[in-house]
């Protein structure tokens, strides 16, 4: 720390070669002494020769410090000058501080500085940025001369607003509007969610014969990516090439973003590669990319080596790549994850956190999803949303309830994702009663209109709880268009009651809606199977066969040592498959002296009774299961995820399994979770 006295040589030395930020950097490091009442004539002296300082705390980021100095300066008894405002001003608006600026506004017409165009337009800017359109909207029509960047600040502060016919207005009264006019209305199009319009706009910009500049390119790719128009993003696309801004790190990332958004993963991956520089939103393009299209490892694999490369990441990756975790259900990883977070002091950021219960929550560990849920300081709907769902799939569901109740007291609206977690409550837990209620309640109490995910779920409500058909007179009720999805909860529903009537009526609509649909022959056959009609599930299976469809094989998978393992039924090929076929033998000893025999009605294929045992025995969670008790600590919980839902037979194995080792076993299938522990299973066998 250099003593005031030096400092203010370097200082001065500084600002009179114009070298402000050196003279920024002198200044953060005598902060603490900035009471020597020579600095603060030092720097005031400076303001006053070329408002240098002022300037350059504002161009650094410091628009409190640049506050400080202007009041500095006025107790002084030093007169601010037009250059001064003009610098000032901005600092009201990067600070969104409405009064100071109005204060400021009134020292700039008593010191009969308003007919200066650069002044009036700080002023327009800072009305506008400080959410007062109106304000500025009158300064600007009594202005006197009015340059480009007047109408420009005008225009941007309609479509930040999102004003957005008022914007267009503007720019048709313009006198010659130029590249920065219409990319004003590209941007406030596209952050509005009207990207057709966004497509417009470009499109007129183009016909006016302007050359779109990187702002516009980095406006126009994320309504491409939204809309997922490959067709028109690849045009874009074209276009910046023959403007040649491929280089640049903005529009290059927007391009990836873009490319990834509309499934052209590999695409997005091979201008990632060729990216000459690649900043913190490169990175997460690739990483949310990867994430949204399912290729979670690939996301994990790029966030490492994105932290290889020394790039830190910002809010948006962690809320990007926890959901990767999530899916793959990766604890120890998302915990690793969680821990950087809370060193990089992004955890006060509410979308993060909510990303951080998300994925304790869908890992099985409801508990501390809970625990840090409390933690949050300013929770919203996304935060909320995150535990009922985790309550929901954990099989917690009076708690999801209990967690929808306390959202009412505390100030914040549910939205439809809330209603669709709740609906979701009541499915697992079989409250048809509290579901109908909740879900007339959502458009008569809370204005939301039920959309398809909504009716999906209502259909499944009533379906597992038996209400036939109730549900086939839900169904063709639904004032939206039955999806598969909706078809597939009522033939599903049909299995366990043995409704072969309504089953096969569903089936066969299902068959002409989506015949690719594996699960629908797989669905229907076992029905047929359960009541003993062998050759009709014979001739599902044949029609299956001939289509050349083949059933998704079951694969589950458990994480150890920040490692994903993999297993197939039946699967051979893990290092430790002597090992673990020894496991499942002696457990399956056992589990036979416990009572337990294995069920291999849901085996369809013609084989014998031993061989369909065989079968059932290893089934992909049987051996991650196997995998887990070898390679994790006694007593500790093993986690699994299955691609698939659980099949009864592995359902039952595993609730004696959790007895035999004394472990609890989570798994989560492809709807829920199941926490066995002590024979039981957390879904009370409804699943
Ligand atoms: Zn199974
Ligand atoms: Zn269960």
């Amino acid at each position: 720390m250099p003593i005031p006295s030096t400092a203010n040589l370097i200082l001065r030395a500084s600002c009179r070669d114009g070298r402000l930020k050196e003279a920024l950097q002198i200044l953060l490091a005598i902060k603490d002494t900035l009471i020597n009442s020579c600095t603060n004539l030092l720097l005031l002296q400076i303001c006053i020769a070329r408002n240098g300082l002022l300037q350059a705390y504002r161009r650094y980021g410091f628009p409190q410090e640049a506050f400080k100095l202007f009041h500095q300066m006025q107790r002084t008894g030093i007169e601010p000058n037009q250059f001064t405002f003009a610098t000032i001003l901005p600092a009201c608006a990067k600070l969104r501080n409405l009064a100071q600026g109005m204060d400021i506004h009134q020292s700039i017409i008593e010191r009969g500085f308003l007919s200066e165009v650069v002044v009036e337009n700080a002023l327009l800017d800072m009305y506008a940025k400080c959410g007062s359109i109106q304000k500025a909207r009158d300064l600007f029509d009594i202005m006197s001369e009015k340059n480009v960047v007047s109408w420009n600040t005008m225009i941007a502060g309609y479509a930040q607003c999102g004003a957005l016919d008022e914007a267009l207005r503007l720019v048709k009264e313009m006198p010659r509007p130029d590249v920065i006019s219409w990319s004003a209305m590209v941007a406030g199009y596209s952050q509005n969610g009207l990207f057709e319009n966004a497509l417009e706009a470009f499109k007129e910009m183009h016909l006016a014969g302007l050359k779109p500049n990187t702002t516009t390119f980095a406006s126009i790719l994320p309504a491409c990516a939204k809309m997922g128009d490959l067709e028109v993003g690849m045009d874009i696309h074209q276009r910046i090439i023959e403007c040649g801004f491929s280089s640049d790190v903005v529009v290059a990332s927007a391009l990836v973003d873009m490319y990834a958004k509309c499934g052209s993963i590999g695409k997005a991956r091979e201008l990632f590669d060729k990216m000459l520089e690649r900043d913190v939103v490169s990175w997460t393009a690739m990483i949310a990319g990867y994430a949204q299209n399912g290729f979670n490892e690939k996301a994990l694999e790029t966030f490492k080596q994105m932290q290889l490369a020394g790039v830190k990441p910002n809010p948006t990756t962690f809320a990007s790549i926890l959901p990767a975790c999530a899916k793959m259900g990766a604890l120890e990883q998302g915990m690793d994850i969680h821990q950087s977070i809370i060193e990089s002091g992004f955890y006060s950021n509410v979308v993060v956190a909510s990303a951080v219960v998300d994925m304790y929550a869908k890992c099985g560990s409801i508990h501390k999803a809970r625990e840090l849920f409390d933690e949050i300081p300013q929770r919203n709907v996304i935060s909320w949303n995150a535990l009922i769902a985790g309550y929901a799939q954990n099989g917690f569901c009076s708690d999801a309830l209990k967690i929808f109740e306390l959202i009412k007291h505390s100030g914040t609206n549910p939205n439809d994702v809330t209603f669709a977690c709740v609906l979701l409550a009541c499915t697992y837990a079989g409250l048809v009663e509290e579901g109908c209620k909740y879900f007339n309640g959502m458009s008569e109490f809370h204005c939301i209109m039920p959309t398809i995910d909504h009716y999906v779920c209502m259909a499944d409500l009533l379906g597992r709880a038996g209400y036939l058909e109730e549900t086939f007179n839900f169904i063709i009720k639904m004032p939206v268009k039955p999806e598969v999805v909706v078809w597939t909860c009522l033939l599903d529903a049909c299995r366990p009651h043995n409704n072969i009537r309504l089953g096969a009526f569903a089936a066969k609509l299902l068959f002409e809606m989506y015949p690719d649909n594996a699960a629908t022959y797989v669905l229907l056959s076992n029905m047929y199977v359960e009541v003993g009609r062998w050759g009709d599930a014979q001739i599902v299976r044949s029609l299956m066969k001939d289509r050349g469809i083949k059933k998704i094989p079951g694969c589950s998978w458990i994480e150890d040592h920040k490692m994903i393992h993999v297993f197939c039924a039946g699967d051979r090929s893990h290092p430790q498959t002597q090992e673990i076929y020894e496991k499942l033998e002696s457990l399956s000893w056992e589990m036979k002296v416990a009572g337990y025999f294995p069920d291999s009605t849901h085996v369809l294929n013609d084989v014998e009774e031993e061989e369909k045992e065989f079968f059932v025995c290893h089934h992909s969670e049987k051996l991650a299961i196997a995998f887990g008790l070898l390679n994790t600590p006694p007593r500790t919980t093993i986690r699994i995820v299955k691609n698939l839902r659980v099949c009864v037979e592995c359902h039952t194995a595993t609730k004696f399994i959790s007895n035999i080792v004394a472990r609890e076993i989570v798994v989560r299938d492809v709807n829920r979770f199941h926490h066995f522990k002590q024979g039981k299973c957390s879904c009370g066998d409804y699943w």
